[in-house]
């Protein structure tokens, strides 16, 4: 008690001596400095209640968000709420082309890397979605409400009867990629063709949608040196293929294990009833139950890239 009546008594006269100030208020943000008291001053009540009321909002603003996307899988009719994916990377893996799929000077001349998984050991998987024929507004609404991140890759002779559609689903953040104007076996065409395919719908999605895409998908996986070659002259970056394909009613893998790897890209189309063996909620729906089952979440494709 009483030494600290002395540490209290020396404190005073070492402010005293520093600054003239009286409150020593000049410097309210510097509570280290020999010039302040060494006993900080209590805090007004009125700040301790604003920080518990903050904490308050921000843990019912949670509660909310759960409770959410807890009645979004309820009336989607999904087994379990999917899980979350942890924030984008900091640092962004580097891409490589995948062994055995490389082209000549794939790497030497900087086309753009064909891959399947993303390196990673966090348990996620990006859902892409290809060509373009099925505009399901319950799609749109499904993956909103579910707050699902998804990669459209586009191919015009499907999407120009409704361009709209697209529009509302770049509305919601979902980036549009290049899957070519006419969706053909790109490796039996000229250069000059598959680049009037490639660079036509780099044009096609810049006009419509205001970007430029930095991801093409070649349609059925399948490319040779002059796909990558062109697609590299109009401004594609990377070219992500698939490990995994998800249907309506069935998985089909590339890998033997037949199982999901974290960091996997998950390939499906923008399909109906009437071509597939369900609709595109249908699809969503086996695709969130059997990932959210094994562990995983879905994150975005582009925070990785
Ligand atoms: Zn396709």
């Amino acid at each position: 008690m009483r030494s600290g009546l002395v540490l209290l008594a020396v404190a005073a006269l070492v402010a005293g001596c520093a600054e003239r100030t009286g409150t020593g208020s000049r410097h309210p943000q510097s509570g280290t400095r020999a010039g302040q008291p060494l006993k900080a001053p209590p805090a007004p009540a009125a700040d301790l209640a604003d920080v518990q009321a903050d904490k308050t909002r921000i843990r019912a603003a949670e509660f909310r968000a759960e409770q959410a996307r807890t009645a979004a899988a309820r009336r989607w009719g999904l087994k379990r709420v999917p899980l979350t994916a942890p924030p984008a990377p900091a640092q962004k893996p580097r891409i490589t082309t995948r062994r055995g799929f490389e082209v000549d000077g794939h790497e030497e001349d900087g086309l753009p890397p064909v891959f399947t998984t993303i390196p990673t050991d966090r348990k996620i998987v990006f859902l892409t979605i290809d060509d373009g024929a099925e505009k399901d507004p319950a799609f749109l609404r499904m993956t909103t409400e579910l707050n699902l991140p998804y990669t459209a890759f586009l191919s015009d002779y499907l999407i120009r009867n409704d361009y709209g559609y697209f529009a509302r689903m770049r509305d919601r953040g979902v980036a549009l990629n290049n899957h070519t104007l006419h969706h053909p076996y790109l490796p039996a065409l000229s250069y000059a063709r598959q680049k009037r395919e490639i660079c036509g719908m780099q044009d096609v999605i810049e006009r419509r949608y205001g970007t430029r895409p930095r991801l093409f998908r070649p349609p059925y996986g399948n490319y040779d040196e002059d796909t990558l070659r062109a697609a590299k002259s109009c401004g594609v970056r990377y070219a992500p293929i698939w490990n995994e394909e998800v249907f309506a009613d069935h998985w089909e893998y590339r890998e033997t294990d037949q199982r999901i790897h974290p960091g996997d890209i998950v390939l499906s189309h923008f399909r109906g009833r009437s071509d597939g063996k369900g609709t595109m909620p249908d699809m969503v729906r086996r695709f969130l139950d059997k990932v959210t089952a094994e562990g995983y979440a879905v994150a975005r494709l582009e925070d990785y890239l």
